[in-house]
């Protein structure tokens, strides 16, 4: 371990600069219920599993496991390999903190809590900090505190923002934060616990217009509530745990095996032949420009569709009579086809029924000049690479010279698979199969965390001209958090593709479908969606009995609906699409 022995009692600065104006509000964007599965379905894990476990029962005199977040006497604190003393401060003319110190703390398991005000300084310098030492002895506070390596990996977080402010997570150098390239932070939209990638730290973390936290060696970490430049600004936050967790197991491997079954004969005479009509007539291949979509003459265009349910559970729908109801009724311009994997009964199990579900909604949107994404609907997509690879040559081979083509290989990838280690590599794999076959059509790649997590592909972009990455939301369970991540990735000239969002409400249950949209909560994101010019699908073409769904249990499944088989989504997404 290389160790770099700090002042004991160092200068702990905050991050400051010219910033947006912060949102404020504390939102909630972890998923802990399932939009996309079956009602039958209870294995399915699109439910967040967090790590409670060992919280619960810490003896604070044998406190070693390298598990936990303890607090021991004196405010000393054990977050996992690392351990010293907790402290608690401001910066700035007018700010409060209470307590001053932790070393009162009844021994447990935390949490650290402060509350106070962190005054208006007009260079945006205030802040108030909670955190702790990461090597040091324990032999009081003025006990030398030396520097820690730090892993590949992330950083378990979990606070708690009762008083809703900004907050972010700070750590810093060997100078103890010093100087600002020693110091690095990320704003927290997430306030359930999950763990925040090393590399998604940067020394402007309110706009990422910084340096990348590197691995650098650490000397202490902080939940930090930044100031305004003029208002005073209360705040109340609780830091329950964060401590490193190291990214080993979950890397990707490349597959040795390279058989796959991609199901029977595919007749290619049902394919079109001519894609020039319609919407894609007039517009061609799609291409990024930096964080812009453009069509083939170079202009920025924005795709609004609908994406059909799961292939396996609402295979009814995937039928060229539907795509041209929706194309001529609802004026869509995009249909995303949502090829189900799982190895239970979807594509693994059956994979000629599938494929050929998909095949007729490409065909039909090729024939209607549409575009039309095929997405490799699966959660854990980086357990089947060599299937979903082989898929993806297919496609390729018989779609790849139709501009109509989007190919999405990972929908929504789960809480615990790494950017870096785990889709990113699993991307490369399938992408170069594609690019064998298909030298140019987009891309799209889900990202972590049930592709809310698009920030993290910052500085990790797939090397690939024609990439963009998905950004999903449900308006009634993810707020203006997911907004800012996915502004800072925007303005760093990430392209983004809401390939899905919908919306949802705990108490859906309702026969009458009048009280299921909340417009206060999805205005918001349809005008951040106009105003980046974010192409989407809406989640979802389906008869199911749930919010997102766009027409009533039993309505026809090729279309033809009448203004009582709509939901009140429905309703509203015909009207909109209409306008
Ligand atoms: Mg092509």
């Amino acid at each position: 371990m290389h160790l770099i022995v700090t002042s004991a009692i160092f200068l702990f600065l905050t991050a400051c600069g010219p910033k947006a104006e912060p949102s404020g509000e504390p939102v909630d964007t972890q998923r802990t219920w399932n939009t996309d599965s079956d009602d039958t379905d209870t294995a399915d894990s699109d439910t967040a599993d967090t790590d409670t476990a060992d919280s619960d029962t810490v003896d604070s005199d044998t406190v070693a496991d390298s598990d936990i977040f303890a607090v021991k006497d004196g405010g000393y604190i054990i977050a996992g390999p690392w351990h010293g003393y907790s402290w608690a401060r401001v910066t700035g003319d007018d700010s409060t903190i209470d307590p001053t110190s932790f070393s009162d703390l009844e021994p447990g398991n935390g949490p650290l809590c402060a509350s106070g005000i962190v005054g208006g300084m007009a260079n945006w310098s205030g802040s108030a900090l909670i955190g702790f030492n990461l090597n040091q002895d324990e032999d009081g506070e003025d006990a030398a505190v030396n520097a820690v390596e730090v892993q590949p990996g992330g950083l378990r977080v979990n606070i708690s923002n009762p008083g809703g402010t900004e907050v972010r997570i700070q750590v810093v150098g060997s100078t103890g934060g010093a100087v600002e390239s020693d110091r690095w932070c990320f704003v927290v939209s997430n306030f359930n616990e999950h763990v925040i990638p090393w590399t998604s730290f940067n020394t402007h973390c309110w706009d990422n217009g910084g340096e990348y936290y590197a691995g650098q060696p650490l000397t202490a970490a902080a939940v930090l509530v930044p100031g305004h430049n003029a208002l005073d600004r209360p705040y109340e936050v609780c830091l329950e745990d964060l401590r490193p967790v190291v990214d080993e197991d979950g890397s990707f491997e490349l597959p040795e095996d390279t058989e796959a079954d991609t199901g029977g004969p595919i007749d290619t005479d049902l394919i079109p032949e001519d894609w020039n009509t319609g919407f894609v007539g007039a517009h061609g291949a799609l291409q990024v420009d930096g964080a812009v979509l453009e069509d083939a003459a170079g202009d920025p265009i924005v795709l609004r569709g609908l994406s059909l349910f799961w292939s396996q559970w609402e295979g009814d729908f995937y039928n060229a009579e539907l795509v041209n109801w929706l194309v001529t009724d609802w004026k869509i311009n995009v249909i995303r086809a949502s090829l189900g994997i799982r190895e239970i009964d979807g594509y693994l199990v059956r994979p000629t029924e599938e494929m050929a579900k998909i095949t007729t909604v490409v065909n039909a949107a090729i024939a209607e000049g549409i575009y039309v994404i095929i997405d490799w609907h699966a959660h854990e997509a980086d357990k089947h690479p060599v299937d979903a690879r082989a898929f993806f040559e297919v496609m390729a081979q018989i779609y790849g010279d139709y501009p109509n083509v989007i190919y999405e290989v990972w929908n929504e990838p789960l809480q615990d698979a790494s950017w870096r280690s785990v889709i990113k590599p699993y991307a490369e794999y399938v992408i170069e199969g594609i690019r064998q076959y298909d030298p140019d059509n987009l891309i799209v790649v889900g990202t972590r965390s049930w592709s809310q997590e698009v920030r993290e592909v910052l500085g990790l972009e797939i090397d690939d001209p024609n990439v963009a990455y998905t950004l999903h939301f449900y308006a009634g369970q993810h707020g203006v958090g997911l907004m800012s991540g996915a502004d800072i990735a925007i303005a760093n000239n990430l392209p983004l593709f809401i390939t899905e969002w919908g919306v949802w409400s705990s108490g859906y249950i309702d026969d009458d479908y009048n009280n299921e949209v909340d417009m206060a909560d999805l205005s918001p994101w349809l005008d951040w969606a106009d105003e980046n010019g974010l192409s989407m699908c809406m989640w979802s073409v389906s008869d199911k009995d749930e919010p997102s769904a766009i027409v009533k249990p039993g309505s026809s499944p090729q279309g033809n609906w009448t203004a009582d088989d709509l939901t009140t989504i429905g309703t509203l997404m015909h009207g909109i699409f209409n306008e």
